[in-house]
């Protein structure tokens, strides 16, 4: 029975797109070391760089990007496959991401048979091909909603030691997926300079004033991000069963925090300039079907609550969980002047996550609340169990009591001006080609 189960489960998601043996007839596809291969085929929003031209959409094969718009006048697709990529000519991916899986998953066909060998639109995908090295991306949708969760069991008990040392995980996280409300206006996409925050911080006695100014304990959150897909009229839920059709796809995300601000402003009703000024993500979305081969069973320990039944359903238990590398890096004006390579600060994974995405989607609209296409998810921080996969400052500086020492020498408890974040993630499966989410990147600036 158990046997039946998985080989339905692979049956239905797995199909000839995901063929490991699949080469393209474009050499640096076949790269693992670039890492986008025909399997892969994520899309973007992008222009030439320093070029007065429109931003359009973009899949990434190799070293290249398919411009879509150029693509989709030349009308080389029929059927859904030709409909999905006649939305794929303005400045967003809304469009495309409104129309749901039936469409995605005909379209991503459609182009893995022209990019592969032996494809006759060999010459046509030539011609529209932009090197990634002259291309600047910006947004890849119109993000009316941004909610970010907290879902990394290890970062919330972290995070609650620092605040709660007698009881560091609040007793509604084995229960439900913890979300705020986060502000969509200030997405930024990578590359952008992050100006250090101004505001109140929390007195160091109860009877002192706040200070105010610049923040000095501004810190990074590596999450992943989740595109919505088609989503749901307000007043409808969208079921456990029906929430993976509203996963578009997944980015990397940087969470700025500015710790000291959080600290003072969060109680009673959670994170609000701490976290406003600015979220980063990276420029690939890799689409959920592209992650199927990296799908794991759900398994939460028989000593926690069990979800309740509208967070469970037969497939979140078979393969509910994606395996997602996740690593975060950091430079310094010092160790770029220097020439060093950035320092690993932390690597983890998305598995580690207390809850899974469809779970997100299915709670965020259990009370009717509408998702629109283009919706950003974030997960919150996918620290792991152990001390190197804890992706914030506040937690690999235990709350600034302890310094992080740089190879090259310098100490940091938070970030400095001038400091660089780079958050990377990639697939990487035994037998299969390596899918690279490429990074998310910003810098610090100074506070204005
Ligand atoms: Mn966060």
């Amino acid at each position: 029975m158990q046997a039946t189960l998985i080989l339905k489960h692979k049956i239905n998601m797995l199909n000839e797109t995901h063929d490991p043996s699949l080469t393209s007839w474009l050499e640096s596809a076949n790269d693992p070391a670039i890492g986008f291969p025909v399997q892969h085929l994520p899309f973007a929003v992008f222009r030439r760089a320093g070029r007065a031209e429109p931003y359009r959409p973009g899949v990434a094969l190799g070293d290249q990007i398919i411009d879509l718009a150029q693509l989709a006048a030349i009308k080389p697709f029929s059927g859904l496959a030709a409909e999905a990529l006649s939305t794929c000519t303005g400045s967003t991916l809304n469009a495309l991401m409104a129309l749901g899986n039936t469409y995605w998953t005909e379209l991503r066909l459609a182009l893995s048979r022209a990019v592969r060998v032996g494809s006759s639109l060999q010459a046509e995908i030539t011609r529209v091909l932009i090197p990634q090295a002259q291309a600047e991306y910006s947004l890849p949708a119109h993000i009316r909603d941004y909610t970010d969760f907290y879902i990394s069991i290890y970062h919330a008990t972290a995070g609650g030691k620092i605040s709660r040392p007698d009881a560091p995980l609040l007793p509604n996280f084995k229960w439900l997926p913890i979300g705020y409300h986060g502000r969509a206006s200030s997405v930024v996409m990578s590359g952008h300079g992050v100006a250090r925050p101004i505001g109140q911080s929390r007195p160091v006695r109860s009877d002192e004033a706040p200070s105010f100014g610049p923040s000095k304990r501004l810190d990074f959150e590596l999450e992943m991000g989740m595109f919505v897909g088609p989503g749901n009229a307000q007043g409808t839920r969208i079921s456990i069963d029906q929430a993976d059709e509203h996963i578009f796809g997944l980015c990397i995300l940087n969470d700025w925090s500015a710790r000291d601000v959080q600290a003072w402003e969060v109680q009673p009703l959670g994170p609000f300039l701490a976290k406003s000024f600015a979220t980063t993500i990276s420029p690939w979305i890799v689409t959920r079907e592209a992650l199927e081969p990296f799908r794991l069973p759900f398994n939460r320990p028989a000593t926690d609550p069990q979800p309740l039944p509208y967070l469970m359903n037969e497939s979140t238990k078979q393969g509910g969980v994606y395996d997602i590398s996740l690593r975060a890096l950091m430079s310094t004006e010092r160790s770029r002047a220097a020439k060093h390579p950035p320092a690993l600060l932390a690597h983890s994974n998305l598995c580690h996550a207390y809850w899974t995405l469809s779970q997100l989607i299915t709670h965020h609209t259990v009370n009717g609340c509408n998702l629109q296409p283009g919706d950003l998810i974030g997960t919150g921080t996918m620290s792991g169990p152990n001390p190197d996969q804890a992706l914030s400052f506040n937690e690999l500086s235990a709350g600034g009591t302890r310094a992080v020492t740089l190879p090259w020498g310098q100490e940091r408890k938070f970030l400095e001006d001038g400091d660089e974040v780079i958050l990377q993630a990639e697939c990487i499966k035994h037998g299969y080609p390596r899918l690279n989410f490429g990074q998310a990147t910003g810098k610090i600036l100074p506070s204005i």
